[in-house]
């Protein structure tokens, strides 16, 4: 499972239809949150995330519709009697930010909770995945992220393995996971009957930025790019001003990078009505573009499954 869920989808003010920013991911049951504005936690209730499986916090900057969600969650986490311990990460000063949290709000938390100052470069390993840490062109420190799953073992060719005389059972899978078999004084190689390794998923999540070559670069071949999209066209100065991004610029990154998809996010108020303007010059760069929603849900598939 790779789901992407968009709990807020606001630029910088919410709506009556629009949260402030977070995006969920769920990958196999790991829930990671990428921003946390205001009003997130009933969101997650909303969209019947559950709590206790977030793993982690990755905010791109400390604009308050970005990070103002996760006292609240702290708080409501505690009191659910959470005990897994939570990593917080971020640009420059996260590590304070969770510090005078901890502090401020006289909880007893009975989980850990471990802010993590990043740079543009790092990269967090874990389990099946990483994270890499984009610099990005906003007023304030600004970070975007990308989570790049590893490679996966190539596909087991079950009659080229018989063809050779081995014997569907253990054998196959020591093969599968790249032991050499013998078998009657031969020698079989995995390479012999594993095809060649597949790739994983890819997203982007750009936070609030200029179109910068951070996440250009980082978004090349990604299955789904999650792009700062506040403004449209006519208000170009406004968005270079305000170092935000117009939906045309976006599809423009996209369309370089050659991403598979592209969903436009941090939406102003002005297109609360109506994002026809937004969707219509990005679909005239990119076609397979959408204006995320709150509450919507995708599934990211495997690039070898699409
Ligand atoms: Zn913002
Ligand atoms: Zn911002």
């Amino acid at each position: 499972m790779f789901r992407v869920i968009f709990l807020g989808t606001a630029g910088s003010l919410p709506t009556k239809d629009r949260n402030t920013s977070a995006t969920m991911v769920n990958r196999e049951g790991e829930l990671m949150l990428f921003d946390c504005g205001e009003g997130t936690q009933q969101q997650m209730m909303r969209a019947k995330t559950g709590m206790k499986a977030l793993s982690s916090i990755f905010i791109s900057h400390f604009h308050a519709d970005h990070i103002l969600g996760i006292p609240g969650l702290i708080q409501t986490m505690s009191f659910h009697g959470r005990t897994e311990p939570l990593k917080i990460y971020g640009p420059h000063r996260v590590h304070e930010f969770v510090r005078i949290l901890s502090a401020l709000g006289y909880y007893k938390l009975r989980f850990e909770i471990e802010g993590i100052d990043l740079e543009a470069g790092d990269i967090i390993k874990r389990d099946g995945y990483s994270i890499h840490v984009i610099g990005t062109e906003h007023s304030v420190p600004s970070l975007g992220y990308a989570l790049v799953e590893d490679k996966r073992t190539g596909k087991f060719n079950r009659e080229k393995a018989m063809e050779l005389g081995v014997p569907p059972g253990p054998l196959f899978s020591k093969l599968h996971n790249g032991e050499v078999v013998e078998l009657d004084g031969r020698t079989i190689l995995p390479e012999d009957v594993v095809g060649d390794a597949r790739p994983g998923r890819k997203i982007v999540y750009s936070g609030d930025t200029r179109p910068c070559s951070g996440i250009l670069e980082a978004s090349r071949d990604a299955d789904l790019l999650i792009h700062d999209a506040t403004l449209s066209k006519d208000q170009q100065e406004w968005a270079i001003e305000s170092m935000h991004t117009t939906a045309e610029e976006a599809a423009l990154l996209a369309k370089e990078a050659g991403v598979k998809q592209l969903i436009l996010t941090h939406i102003s108020s002005r297109y609360s009505d109506d994002v026809t303007p937004l969707l219509e010059e990005a679909k005239a760069v990119f076609g397979n573009v959408i204006v995320a929603e709150d509450m919507m849900e995708i599934e990211v598939p495997y690039p070898d499954k699409k």
